[in-house]
């Protein structure tokens, strides 16, 4: 035995193998050692013909499920080797095969994975610099591809469908890109593959085998060169771990990433769509407030939606058209999400179906949902909207099927599929026949005690039944003595004996050979009724897909109605015009109608940038989240928190937050922050909205005040950027900018000064913010009164130390922008700015006052002129 699993374990290095020993699934060696620790279980030995003992831990395999999800969500692959014949018919050892590979990217059992979520997998080919990716659903049968041409945009895409796993080439694997952060931070399982899972002609042989066709163009994938390689090895993957056919993955979407407004990782994550910045939950995410779909493929589209915003105008306006119709008509929309609510995960049901491990409770959860569809097609019947008729072209009510399982399925049958019970009365005569044996044997059996009892004269004689007997009479130690000759004893209690005689013989035959039989047969017109469903999985698949979507929409439209929301104009002229707007978040947390709704406006021409001052906590930040947000929201073809808004479509909206820490990456603050500037301004487009918050506040003030102020130079240049943008900031001074720079508007938030105190007033209005009430904040704070009462006298010394006429000066020069050309800022010569000149200016000038002049050459003079010309 120890042999045969050397041999097993050999073929996969790289699992945990849990190897089936009758009723339990043993680990041996360094599995073993892993996994008792992560498991928490006793590590015991077995001799294994070595010198030591093999270190060897178990778990039984009616609970194998939870400790296998266990070992997978930690980001193991785990191989279950089975016994593959019949213990009892095995000459010599007996056989095992590995039947099935579960890793985290591929786990199939729904109890463990989060139904409001996909669980997706993605194969990653690096090739001549660029990138195929392909991603893959096992649970829904989900199955896309697209092409890359840079690693940013991959990690936008990782970000985007967040997988559990990554498998890759090894050039991919070996690009320097740092998949330590991936794995530690996102908790990604990621490794590479043997070479031969990615050579190209397999590949398509592979995919053309799959979607039985001759060519691959009939599946768009003519431009995608890398893409096939990646969906190719990725369903080899999924074949070999799976074992088992991956009929429900019907479509492979090929999709351009030029599609959906581009999010990077930290824009998503300070944005909070899906989770809150810091617990990571959904309660308080932008998700949390749109949700209120009433199925997990619901949950799941939504999601989607919320994650890959649109850019074009027609298909957002589809979806503000169904939404509206749905706002409108709110009796319809309520009768449809009543129908929904008992609608089960049709996408993962079917998968389960297609893989066989569907159960007979599982099938009547699906008939149960399906008879939900003809209401909700009927009243879809009378919707306008081009979408919702389409939605209504695609659900098909499923009529067939549904019949089939209510005529062939009990109504309430057991979750096991192989001892009886499932199958209804009057589907199939045979089973009925044989039910009837089985119950008329019981009263034989009732008739035979009766007639025992008479003929012995035993009172209590009693006909039971065990596992190991079958059926037996019992008869009492007092009464022992009337048993009569015929009887055959098989068992002595201590107050009782246990007998049979032929006629019981007779009986048990007919009754436990009928239930051998029924349960066969039982089993067998299961299968059949979970193919046949199986075999329409095309129509199911796309009604599901239906069912989703307009889950998603009947919620946006019941959110759009309960939380005031307004149907957004859409326009490409590049104007963001937002009347009374307000975070879909925050007002939600503040009480009673608290919140106090602010106007955005932001267009391509005088508009382009709004510098936003204000204390702290004065609502800077919820301000210009609340504008990225309503235009997310938008695009997402939502309605939106304000009393009217014209949204001009952005292709990407970029984020610099706060200082966010970043400690786990160990990266410092400051490198972050930098890290991120100069990926907004490396990537964003003139059509972009850019929500700068703080810029330079992790460095020194000069230095902050500096990379701060040629940033918005940069932006605000049409010839560099020219990206719409707000930026709040605390440095007073780059107020100056406006009227220098003609497309730059100063905004503050407004607060009131009350005594010694401030009270804030939350609303937006032009102008700059001539006081940072620093020391007010920090009093709310509870800061005690010692140290407050201090630094209002450090702050007299320091305005006493005047640096604003130095500032006047810098804006002077910021009105001639000196970089017209289409220099980058990285090229840009930041030594320019005469703050970072003012150490050697100091230096310069007391040169300059030591000299002395009276007695020196015209030469000399001529000559420390050109030294200290250089210096400067
Ligand atoms: P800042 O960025 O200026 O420091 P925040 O945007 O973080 O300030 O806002 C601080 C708090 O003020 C928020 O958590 C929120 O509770 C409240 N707040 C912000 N804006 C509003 C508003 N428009 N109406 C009501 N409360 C607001």
């Amino acid at each position: 035995m120890m042999q045969q699993y050397m041999k097993t374990k050999e073929e996969y290095k790289d699992c945990i193998l849990f190897y089936r020993l009758g009723d339990f699934y043993e680990m041996f060696f360094d599995d073993a050692l892993t996994a008792s620790k992560e498991l928490e279980i006793t590590l015991t030995g077995k001799q294994c013909g070595m010198e030591e003992r093999a270190p060897m831990c178990g778990v039984p395999y009616h609970a194998v499920d939870s400790y296998l999800n266990r070992l997978v969500a930690k980001g193991y692959k785990v191989a279950i080797c089975e016994q593959v014949e019949d213990p009892k018919l095995a000459k010599g050892i007996v056989k095992r095969e590995v039947v099935r590979i579960v890793t985290p990217g591929t786990n199939l059992d729904t109890q463990a994975l989060d139904e409001t979520k996909n669980n997706y997998i993605m194969c990653i080919v690096y090739i001549a610099d660029r990138y195929g990716v392909s991603v893959a659903d096992v649970t829904t049968g989900d199955y896309l591809v697209t092409e890359l041409d840079a690693g940013n945009k991959l990690l936008d895409e990782i970000y985007k469908f967040m997988p559990s796993e990554i498998i890759c080439n090894e050039s991919f694997y070996m690009s320097g890109m740092n998949l330590d952060d991936l794995r530690d931070r996102l908790g990604i399982t990621i490794y590479s593959l043997d070479a031969w899972y990615f050579d190209d002609a397999i590949c398509r042989q592979t995919l053309k085998e799959h979607f039985k066709v001759n060519a691959l163009a009939g599946l768009g994938l003519d431009d995608y060169d890398c893409g096939i390689i990646a969906s190719g090895a990725l369903l080899r993957y999924l074949e070999e771990t799976q074992k088992t056919t991956l009929a429900h993955m019907t479509h492979l979407t090929s999709y351009t990433t030029g599609k959906y407004m581009v999010l990077d990782s930290s824009t998503r994550r300070n944005l909070e769509l899906c989770e809150t910045l810091r617990e990571k939950q959904k309660k308080g995410s932008l998700l949390w407030v749109l949700d209120k779909t009433k199925t997990a493929m619901g949950a799941r589209n939504l999601r989607k939606y919320v994650e890959q915003p649109l850019i074009e105008k027609e298909a957002i306006s589809r979806r503000l058209d169904a939404v509206e119709e749905l706002k409108n008509n709110a009796i319809s929309r309520e009768e449809i999400r009543e129908y929904l609510s008992p609608v089960y995960d049709l996408e993962r049901l079917v998968g389960k179906i297609s893989y066989q491990s569907a159960n007979p409770r599982d099938l009547m959860a699906f008939q149960s949902s399906l008879a939900m569809l003809p209401p909700i097609k009927y009243i879809l019947e009378e919707m306008q909207s081009p979408l919702l008729k389409e939605l209504y072209e695609n659900t098909d009510t499923l009529e067939d099927l549904c019949a089939l399982v209510s005529a062939s399925i009990a109504e309430e049958p057991p979750l096991a599929m192989k001892e009886g019970g499932i199958i209804r009365e009057g589907y199939n005569e045979e089973v009925d026949r044989l039910r009837k044996a089985k119950s008329d044997g019981k009263s034989w059996l009732a008739e035979l005690e009766t007639k025992e009892r008479e003929k012995t004269g035993i009172k209590n004689l009693k006909i039971k039944f065990n596992k190991v007997f079958g059926y037996y009479l019992e008869v009492t130690n007092s009464f022992k003595n009337m048993v009569p000759d015929y009887y055959t004893r098989k068992q002595t209690l201590a107050n009782a004996e246990r007998y049979i005689i032929p006629e019981l013989k007779e009986l048990e035959d007919t009754i436990l050979g009928a239930e051998d039989k029924l349960c066969a047969l039982e089993y067998q017109l299961y299968c059949e009724v979970r193919d046949k469903i199986a075999s329409q999985i095309n129509r199911i698949q796309s009604t599901a897909k239906a069912v989703a979507e307009l889950d998603v929409l009947a919620s946006l439209a019941l959110v759009a109605e309960r939380n005031n929301y307004v149907r957004p104009k859409l326009n490409e002229k590049g104007v963001i015009d937002i009347q009374d707007g307000r975070h879909p978040v925050v007002e939600k947390m503040i009480p009673n109608d608290m919140f106090i709704a602010n106007d955005t406006y932001l267009d391509d021409k005088k508009k382009r940038i709004s510098i936003i001052t204000g204390p702290n906590m004065a609502g800077k930040s919820t301000y210009m989240r609340q504008t990225a947000l309503i235009v997310l929201m938008a695009q997402i073809g939502s309605f939106v928190p304000a009393s009217s808004a014209n949204i001009g479509i952005v292709d990407r909206i970029f984020t610099r937050v706060g200082a966010s820490d970043d400690l786990a990456s160990g990266q410092s603050t400051f490198m972050v922050e930098m890290n991120e500037v100069a990926n907004i301004l490396r990537n964003a487009t003139g059509k972009s909205l850019l929500i700068l918050d703080e810029i330079g506040r992790g460095t020194s003030t000069f230095d902050g005040l500096a990379i701060a102020w040629a940033v918005v130079e940069h932006i605000s240049n049409s010839k560099l950027l020219g990206a719409k943008t707000l930026f709040a900031t605390h440095y007073h001074e780059l107020t100056e900018l406006e009227g220098k720079i003609d497309n730059v508007n100063n905004y503050c938030i407004a607060v009131k000064e009350k005594g010694d105190d401030i009270v804030f007033l939350r609303k937006i209005v032009k102008g700059g913010a001539d006081k940072s009430y620093g020391i007010q904040v920090a009093k709310l704070a509870g800061v005690p009164d010692s140290v407050i009462n201090r630094s209002k006298e450090i702050v007299e010394e320091l305005i006493n130390a005047d640096i604003t006429t130095r500032v006047k000066d810098i804006a002077a020069q910021s009105a001639e922008p000196k970089h017209t050309s289409q220099k980058r800022l990285d090229e840009v010569d930041l030594a320019q700015f005469s703050l970072f000149d003012t150490v050697k200016d100091d230096d310069v000038l007391s040169e300059l006052k030591e000299l002395d002049i009276s007695h020196m050459t015209p030469m000399d003079a001529l000559n420390t002129l050109y030294k200290l010309q250089n210096k400067l």
